[in-house]
């Protein structure tokens, strides 16, 4: 298994969305990461010293995130689908993760 880059920032459906490293959010919250859609930000808990965190966790993290903004806009968009899909945060863990498993474990022709 690779680890997942963490991008700085990437498109979605025209929205541009920053990746912010926050150490204060785990104290803050005790959250590991957040999807702020009033800022068109993911924030994320970094590795440090009072919350130690693996690159797997962190990759985690971002996937779930990232599955918060899908389906926030795949409800907005696609009018039969329920419409707070993206606060259902058993489907959001569910398919980050199997988002971040595929991504993860994809092997390419030449090697990695
Ligand atoms: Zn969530």
């Amino acid at each position: 298994m690779a680890d997942l880059r963490i991008p700085k920032r990437f498109q979605i459906l025209g929205q541009t969305i920053e990746v912010v490293w926050d150490v204060e959010l785990n104290h803050k919250n005790d959250w590991n990461g957040s999807a702020v859609y009033r800022k068109n930000q993911i924030r994320i808990q970094p590795n440090g010293d009072g919350t130690p965190r693996t690159q797997d966790q962190i990759g985690h993290t971002f996937c779930h995130e990232l599955m918060h903004w899908i389906l926030y806009y795949a409800a907005a968009f696609y009018p039969s689908s329920k419409e707070h899909l993206h606060q259902d945060e058993g489907l959001v863990d569910l398919a980050g993760g199997l988002l971040h498993q595929a991504l993860t474990s994809m092997e390419y022709e030449g090697g990695a």
